[in-house]
């Protein structure tokens, strides 16, 4: 039965390749160390077989149904060092750093299952002896990888180091000049968690940095139990820091600040022991329970980014300082390798089985690295003058739209306010005017027509008013000449109708002279008839003299008083003008029928 795969693909592929898109699984990887000689003397036997180079069985005693694993590979206790270095993937991990990324790499299982032997080789067999090559781990094996891979670098890169361990939940500088104190631990938005005051050495060669590891093991708290006698009791990071030292990269001013670039993690965790198993007591009892405790919260925060929720859920990295400075690895920005080690007892089968679940699971986290960032390049000299002068104008402006008077611009209160915060609002302002502005042409324009319609009226009024003046004009001419105008035939039916209230004789109405008409002379039939052109002209003339103006109608000015004025009041203003000529005519009329009937009126 099988129970968990690998979650994508050809692992080489994963291996060897760089992140490919925002989110990227944990490679796991699987060491099964041999059985040591303890175990053999007693008899135990092996419950893991691999088979193919990913999958593993466990074969539990007494014959229950076989589980198998799967993982980015799997390594059996025949594996070297150098099978599991080249393996595991831990190169890639270094181009990446090399390339800015941040990378970590974790060991992690039972203890005594070979966490600490996979990662830096077995304990040194005394002060200053180094580990024979053919036994170093992968932790001295990528040094002179990646130090020979910076070699051949174009770019000149500057390397430093540091390494802490974590110990009864206290940081301790394992390459501090004096005697290790406990640090803090601090978080910012820039650098996440990290460790306040960690002393960060710079190193350019393979030995110097070989010494630092040797400075930082012989530091390390470790202690022997019945299942390792060189039994870590702290999980320890040594932490790589890769610099590309361009003409615009500054290195760090401040003594205690990282360098900027990638970075390249090693942590050997402590194994989870079961207190009753390794027979601890006192203060090794009390380094268990603590180890237990940081592993606990680690497990806790995998299950929880395992969660499909997990954007909503709160991620408890601050439980504890090993998952504060896991954090950026687990669930961050960060490229992470997890080494799980097991061993193959059967005496061990729960605890192994416990990791290669929990293992299973973390193949299944995803980070999302990050890109580094490219260096910040200086602009050229006249941009920056550029950018400052525009910046001023930029002030000066909002100065500016900070004086205007919004009672000035019409606006008023917030709404000003709002309209000077933007352009848009400005713009929506405008539009409210201009709607504004079109409802009032509306208005004028309909006074303006009304204004016309009784103009019209008026005009009409006056003409006939000008007739009636004419034809009383005619009627006083003396001597011989062409026979004046009727007054019947000159006004029209309409206004004998109403200029005559009672008709005399019987005529009809319509065709009755008005009361101050003279009477028809006998040959006034054909009297219109006989009229030239001329009398025409010369009684158009005599009414201009008159009114002493054109008598044509005329559309009255728009008068020039305030906009708001009422439509109809403002149309109605060429109406006094029309009723006072009116009025003019009328006493004209009246003056020129008086004279008539006492003189000859002037030629
Ligand atoms: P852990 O760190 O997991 O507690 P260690 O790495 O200290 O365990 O290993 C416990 C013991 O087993 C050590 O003595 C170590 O040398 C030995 N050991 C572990 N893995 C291997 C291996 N692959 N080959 C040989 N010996 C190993
Ligand atoms: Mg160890």
């Amino acid at each position: 039965m099988e129970e968990r795969g690998s979650p994508d693909g050809d692992p080489a592929r994963n291996l060897e390749q760089g992140p490919e898109g925002p989110e990227t699984p944990i490679q796991v990887v699987l060491r099964v160390r041999p059985m040591s000689a303890a175990e053999l003397r007693r008899g135990e036997q092996s419950v893991l077989h691999c088979s193919g180079t990913r999958t593993l069985q466990v074969s539990p005693p007494g014959g229950g149904p076989d589980v198998a694993f799967r993982f980015g590979a799997v390594l059996d206790g025949a594996s070297t060092q150098d099978d599991v270095f080249r393996a595991c993937g831990v190169r890639r991990l270094g181009e990446l750093a090399l390339r800015g990324f941040s990378c970590t790499v974790f060991t992690f299982g039972q203890t005594g299952s070979g966490k600490t032997y996979t990662l830096t080789g077995p304990p040194p067999q005394g002060e200053g002896v180094p580990v024979p090559p053919s036994l170093a781990g992968i932790m001295q094996r990528t040094f002179t990888w990646l130090l020979d891979r910076v070699q051949h670098l174009d770019v000149p890169v500057t390397l430093h180091a540091s390494y802490l361990e974590i110990y009864n939940e206290q940081i301790r500088d394992l390459l501090s000049l004096g005697a290790p104190r406990p640090l803090p631990v601090r978080w910012n938005k820039t650098r996440g968690f990290y460790v306040e005051q960690l002393r960060v050495v710079e190193f350019g060669s393979l030995g110097a940095l070989m010494e630092l590891l040797q400075m930082g093991l012989s530091r390390r708290r470790s202690s022997a139990h019945t299942l390792n006698q060189a039994s870590s009791r702290s999980h320890a990071l040594l932490t790589l820091y890769i610099s590309h030292q361009t003409p615009q990269q500054m290195p760090p001013v401040d003594a205690g600040e990282l360098p900027a670039g990638g970075k390249l993690c090693f942590v050997d965790l402590a194994g989870s022991e079961k207190v009753v198993a390794t027979g601890s007591r006192g203060e090794l009892m009390l380094e268990a329970n603590s180890i237990n405790r940081s592993l606990l919260a680690l497990g806790h925060c995998i299950s929880l980014l395992l969660d499909p929720q997990r954007k909503q859920s709160h991620i408890p990295f601050r439980d504890s300082k090993l998952t504060k400075l896991l954090a950026d690895s687990l669930g961050g920005h960060g490229v992470t390798l997890m080494v799980a080690c097991v061993s193959p007892s059967a005496q061990c089968l729960p605890e192994t089985l416990s990791t290669l679940r929990y293992a299973s699971r973390a193949q299944r986290v995803t980070t999302r690295p990050q890109a580094p960032r490219p260096p910040k390049v200086k602009p050229p000299q006249h941009l920056e003058t550029e950018l400052l002068q525009l910046q001023e104008e930029n002030l000066h402006l909002r100065s500016q739209l900070g004086q205007m008077d919004p009672k000035a611009s019409g606006l008023s209160g917030a709404r000003a306010a709002w309209a000077q915060r933007n352009l848009y609002g400005m713009l929506q302002e405008f539009m409210l005017e201009n709607e504004r502005l079109r409802k009032e042409k509306k208005q004028l324009q309909s006074s303006r027509d009304l204004a016309h319609g009784e103009q019209r009226i008026l005009a009409q009024q006056v003409r006939e008013l000008e007739r009636r003046l004419l034809s009383a004009c005619y009627l006083q001419q003396p001597g011989p000449g062409p026979a004046p105008p009727c007054p019947c035939v000159m006004v029209p039916p309409l206004l004998c109708h109403v200029f005559g209230s009672k008709a005399p004789g019987d005529w009809p109405l319509s065709a009755r002279p008005p009361p101050w008409a003279p009477p028809c002379c006998p040959s006034s039939a054909k009297c219109s008839r006989e009229r030239s052109r001329s009398e025409w002209t010369q009684t158009q003339v005599l009414a201009e003299m008159l009114t002493k103006e054109k008598v044509m109608p005329s559309a009255p000015p728009l008068p020039a008083g305030p906009l708001n004025a009422s439509p109809v009041l403002r149309g109605g203003a060429a109406v006094p003008n029309l009723a006072r000529r009116l009025e003019a005519l009328r006493d004209q009329i009246g003056t020129s029928l008086r004279r008539g009937r006492s003189q000859p009126p002037p030629r």
